[in-house]
């Protein structure tokens, strides 16, 4: 860059484009501010995503503007390239902010939707405010975004604010480009902008009296049904055993984990440990559910999550949570609106005739939520590491940049459980929120308003499909049913390959997928696998001795059939005969499957966690995905780590052999070693063998990277203490942070394989049958 004198006098006019997250986070206002404080003139406008400005004056503000708006923009906006052309002066004079143009094909983002900020809540908390107490507060840079956008560009009337008229003082403040809601589409107050409801005890009754009853009937042990920023919320007192037992009984979930919503970071701190980065975790603007080592004397009801070391808390999203907090004065378990493993209840006339019959009262209003995000879900890890484990509110639709550009426009339409969907155009890729399991007919319904919704927002048709090679997939199916020509990626190497664009990386690398069940290219169930792989392709270059999985998707709701069938497999029928009993009273049965070796085979470590956790006798069913590894992990951790016995693990060539892992834990289970220890000696010799069988494979394919994925190592034990020997050994190792490790990044990882396959091998894609 070239830093001579500018001459005072030289005047140029300039013009702007600014392409990244830029529309709907008080991009224009914010320009408008500087360009006015420099003295400089002309306009800004959204053209297509961008936003575009035209400015003139001294050639020395003209660079600081560019430097300001490249270097320090507004705090939601992410600018991906600045782009600055040269143009005859006019001799403007004045500063304006042009109406949306809208027009070609191209790229437009939206935000994500952004939790209260500091100025709105001192409005909220202030008497004197004419938005005292008011719960929809909001302003440029605040406020919910991506789940109340119909179209683009981000105008008022594409959003669901449209139908509400804006008073003479919010238009005033709406039209002020010195105001701080100049432009912000949702700017509402009590007298023009959307109103609470209640129905229920006390009730009906509307605006502070609806939220005045909805805080007595919590406060009296009552449970809720409440409509936050991207779907409805089921609310009730979490220090009220009772009340926490009744929503359990309600909802028919039996043992997963509830989160809970409290005031603040002190409040936070009373109930769990909290890490400096977790407080900061807890403060972002996206304001996701943080997984931290709950306290031993923690007030809250054990039901809240039974059996676990780690509590889920939030704080407020919305200045309604705020208000509702305030009035309660008690941390309120606020969990996702739906019956078991349905999607997040969105709409009002869903939530009335859904959730009623769950509640005691329903807090409602009416400003429709145009597409449902669920809450997103960090899990923290020891020394302030935070992995997302559920990216959905506050992440989506904010893009992530591809380690390499797409020619042609990629939709990936993810795996089966924790589905998302992603859209990949040029550089830029957009991962849609979590949607769920596609099992459920409704979570399919979500996949394709997802798909509608993002290709909308992104105005642009796709040209390719990605999708799992898993027949069964209701995404595979759709993909088949699309019309589109098609680009089949392995769930495995789509694991690696999410986590090569989370760090930006092509080159090949060793990756370890351990997983529950994604199909490999030999037909078989994988989920234990060691893969030399980059973008474009990969090879299975080792794998875990596996077991049969003896009556298919029952034994994954059934851990104790994996402890008879890897027993039987590993250590012989006899010492599988032994523990049978004591694993469940059906064993014969499912023995006599087993043995009937007509059963589907996989190389799964999350089957080998289930295996494992159902001969300690800590979990034989599960009543939610992953449940049993969850809950051995969490054994595992009572214990010093140091201590623990190094179960042995052999690596023949490419295949790792848990038999004297498990030989060795039965041995112990003999003596009497506590259980908590066994399960630790689990976790160390689980990782000391994947990590020497690693290092093997890394140095005989000439590769110094291992990339740690799949759901499994949302085990932070076993991710950390493998990471741990990896690097001793000199290997660089990448693990997952922003996008998750499990299924909910398959689609990202998916659109980067296809992405690469149309650059190297397009002969790969298929055609539309
Ligand atoms: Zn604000
Ligand atoms: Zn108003």
């Amino acid at each position: 860059m070239t830093a001579g004198p500018t001459v005072a006098t030289d005047v140029e006019r300039r013009r702007i484009r600014v392409r990244g997250t830029v529309q709907g986070v008080g991009f224009r206002p914010f320009l408008y501010r500087h360009a006015v404080e420099l003295g400089l003139s002309g306009w800004v406008g959204n053209e297509d995503g961008d936003v575009l400005l035209e400015v003139e004056g001294e050639g020395g503000a003209l660079d600081t503007l560019v430097r300001t708006l490249r270097d320090s923009p507004p705090p939601l906006a992410v600018v991906e390239a600045v782009e600055v052309a040269f143009v005859p002066t006019s001799g403007s004079a004045g500063f304006v902010i042009a109406t949306s143009t809208t027009g070609g094909n191209t790229d437009v983002r939206v935000s994500a939707d952004v939790a209260p900020c500091a100025a709105c809540l001192a409005e909220l908390a202030d008497p004197g405010d004419r938005r005292f107490g008011y719960p929809f507060t909001n302003c440029t840079d605040c406020g919910p975004r991506y789940t109340i956008v119909r179209e683009v560009p981000y105008d008022r009337p594409a959003t669901t604010m449209a139908a509400f008229v804006m008073c003479a003082a919010c238009q005033r403040e709406y039209d002020d480009p010195a105001d701080r809601r100049f432009h912000a589409q949702p700017n509402a107050c009590p007298d023009c902008g959307p109103q609470l409801a209640w129905t229920g005890p006390g009730g009906p009754a509307t605006g502070p009296a609806a939220l005045a009853a909805a805080a007595a009937c919590l406060s009296s042990g009552g449970t809720i049904a409440l409509k936050g920023i991207g779907g409805y919320h089921l609310a009730c007192d979490a220090t009220d055993q009772n009340a926490v037992a009744q929503l359990r009984r309600r909802k028919q979930r039996d043992d997963k984990p509830f989160a809970v919503m409290v005031r603040d970071v002190a409040e936070a701190e009373s109930l769990c440990a909290l890490e400096p980065a977790v407080q900061d975790a807890l403060r972002s603007p996206r304001r996701p559910v943080v997984l931290a080592p709950r306290r031993p004397d923690s007030p809250l009801a054990i039901s809240v999550a039974p059996g676990l070391p780690e509590l889920g808390l939030m704080l407020p999203s919305s200045p309604l949570h705020v208000l509702l907090l305030e009035a309660v004065a008690r941390p309120l378990v606020m969990t996702s609106g739906n019956r078991s493993d349905e999607p997040v209840v969105h709409v009002d006339g869903d939530a009335r005739e859904r959730l009623s019959p769950l509640v005691d009262g329903l807090l409602t209003h009416d400003r429709p939520i145009h597409i449902r995000a669920d809450d997103s879900v960090l899990r923290s890890a020891p020394g302030g590491r935070l992995q997302v484990l559920r990216r959905a509110r506050g992440w989506a639709p904010q893009p992530v940049r591809l380690p390499i550009g797409v020619e042609r426009p990629v939709l990936a339409v993810g795996a089966q459980r924790k589905s998302t969907v992603a859209l990949a155009q040029g550089r830029s890729l957009v991962l849609s929120q979590h949607l769920g399991d596609l099992e459920h007919w409704s979570t399919f319904a979500a996949f394709t308003q997802a798909v509608e919704h993002l290709t909308r927002l992104g105005r642009v048709e796709p040209a390719v499909v990605a999708h799992d090679l898993h027949p069964d997939y209701r995404s595979t199916a759709w993909a088949q049913d699309s019309g589109l020509p098609l680009v089949a990626v392995q769930h495995h190497h789509a694991h690696v390959a999410s986590c090569l664009v989370e760090h930006g990386r092509t080159a090949p690398v060793l990756g370890i997928a351990f997983d529950g069940l994604g199909l490999g290219t030999d037909g078989a169930l994988w989920g234990g696998e060691f893969l030399l792989a980059d973008l474009a392709g990969s090879q299975r270059v080792g794998h875990l001795a596996g077991a049969a999985l003896p009556g298919g998707d029952t034994a994954v709701r059934e851990p104790w059939r994996s402890a008879l069938s890897w027993l039987h497999r590993h250590l012989g029928p006899d010492v599988a005969a032994e523990h049978g009993p004591a694993l469940d009273p059906r064993w014969p049965a499912v023995m006599s499957l087993v043995r009937s070796g007509r059963q589907p085979e996989t190389s799964s470590a999350g089957r080998l966690f289930d295996a494992v956790a159902a001969l300690l006798g800590v979990r034989s069913q599960v009543t939610y995905e992953g449940q049993a590894a969850v809950e051995l992990e969490a054994l595992a951790r009572t214990v010093p780590v140091q201590g623990a016995p190094v179960y042995p693990m052999t690596a023949d060539g490419s295949v790792l052999d848990p038999a004297p892992l498990l030989a060795a834990i039965v041995a112990d289970q003999r003596r009497g070693v506590p259980v908590a220890r066994i399960a630790a000696g689990f976790h160390v010799g689980l990782a000391a063998g994947a990590a020497r069988l690693a290092g093997a494979l890394a140095s005989a394919h000439g590769v110094d990277t291992v990339v740690l994925t799949g759901g499994v190592f949302q085990n932070v034990l076993l991710s950390d203490l493998l990471a741990e020997s990896l690097q001793g050994a000199g290997l660089q190792v990448l693990v997952h942070g922003h996008l998750p490790c499990n299924d909910g990044a398959i689609s990202a990882g998916q659109a980067a394989v296809a992405a690469a396959v149309l650059q190297r091998s397009p002969e790969d894609v298929r055609e539309p049958t």
